[in-house]
């Protein structure tokens, strides 16, 4: 039984550590819950705080301690980090140091050119300004968000391993790096004395990049991984078999990353057989999507999104069979073609 002062906004389920597994990111002392919640979508100003907050609520209380963020999540940029500001200020504050919360900076997020890219100067404002609408006093992990081809490789590293040493952030980590370019970064990293603790990449039955190098550099050297979108945002579940639902994120025009165009008729042909065998092993089709990018040894976590704390719930009970056997994960390289 855990204790904590009682809150009337928020009291947070006394078994909420009793489901949810934590595993090891690479070699570092600390431990990811198998599943965390990303903010990307669905926590903006345009979205409604009530869900929002419900479905951080429930996160938590099934044991999802680690929330994703990045300085331009919403829309408009920001306001994923505002609204997380305000639930974290109203109910979650007694339990924050149970609690991993990451940010971002590498994309596009105010004008002119020091808000974009990788520099040191945009890096560090940024997270000043993330820390400023979380009402946070630092992140656990801070992300140079994308590779910037046209700044020092040296100068990113630099940043971030400032914003560890200035306390702006406990661990440093990397998204969607290149196996050459996140090979290079956990060097300098490492000769600055703030270790590289993860990279962030996508990772799906669609989108298996990471398969081409980049695991191997990443048990190699001991770095978590920590992968995005591993429902392929939405399509691998059941909810695009007949069509694109109304309320579905192919279907929102304020967020354009998964559009109708994403959905091939092709595509749509393999959903239907993954969900086949999903229903065979007697899980939901996300279910199995979610158990089949933690079946990759190098993967310590997957970031899923919701609309709905429905979904949250879906994918937790994931783990209850997170295992496949040899012939199941071969159906699922024929269906794909690969
Ligand atoms: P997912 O692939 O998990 O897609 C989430 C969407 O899938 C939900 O919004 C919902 O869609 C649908 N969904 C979720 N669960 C279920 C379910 N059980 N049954 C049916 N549908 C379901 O991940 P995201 O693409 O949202 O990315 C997750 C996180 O990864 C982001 O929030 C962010 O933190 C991180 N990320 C990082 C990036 C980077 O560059 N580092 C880039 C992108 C994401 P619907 O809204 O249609 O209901």
């Amino acid at each position: 039984m855990i204790k904590n002062d009682p809150n009337p906004e928020y009291l947070a389920a006394s078994n909420r550590y009793e489901n949810m597994s934590y595993r090891r990111c690479g070699k570092s002392g600390l431990k990811l819950p198998a599943l965390s919640l990303g903010l990307w979508q669905n926590f903006g100003a345009v979205d409604s705080p009530q869900i929002a907050q419900n479905m951080l609520h429930r996160a938590f209380d099934l044991g999802i301690n680690h929330f994703d963020l990045a300085n331009n999540y919403g829309p408009p940029f920001g306001s994923a980090e505002s609204t997380f500001g305000r639930v974290m200020a109203k109910s979650f504050k007694p339990y924050r140091d149970e609690m991993l919360i990451s940010s971002k900076a590498g994309y596009d997020m105010w004008a002119g050119p020091y808000g974009i890219g990788g520099s040191r100067k945009y890096l560090i404002a940024s997270c000043d300004q993330s820390l400023k609408r979380t009402g946070l006093d630092y992140f656990d992990v801070f992300y140079s968000h994308c590779y910037d081809p046209n700044t020092p490789l040296e100068e990113t590293m630099q940043a971030l391993d400032y914003i560890v040493r200035s306390g702006r952030a406990l661990y440093a980590g990397v998204s969607s790096y290149s196996p050459v370019h996140t090979k290079q970064a956990i060097r300098i990293l490492q000769d600055l004395g703030t270790p590289m603790l993860i990279h962030q990449p996508s990772y799906n039955m669609f989108d298996r990049w990471i398969e081409d190098g980049l695991t191997d550099v990443l048990l190699e050297e001991g770095v978590g991984s920590i992968v995005f979108s591993p429902l392929a945002q939405g399509f691998l579940t059941n909810k695009y078999l007949k069509g694109v639902p109304k309320d579905s994120r192919a279907s929102r025009s304020e967020q354009i990353y998964l559009t109708e165009d994403n959905i091939s008729q092709e595509k749509v042909a393999k959903v239907i057989q993954l969900n086949a065998l999903a229903e065979q092993r007697g899980q939901s089709l996300a279910q199995m999507a979610v158990a089949w990018v933690l079946n990759n040894q190098a993967v310590t976590s997957a970031i899923i999104g919701a609309s709905k704390v429905s979904q949250i719930e879906d994918c937790v009970a994931a783990l209850n069979n997170l295992e496949f056997n040899q012939q199941e994960l071969i159906h699922i390289d024929n269906i794909l073609g690969k």
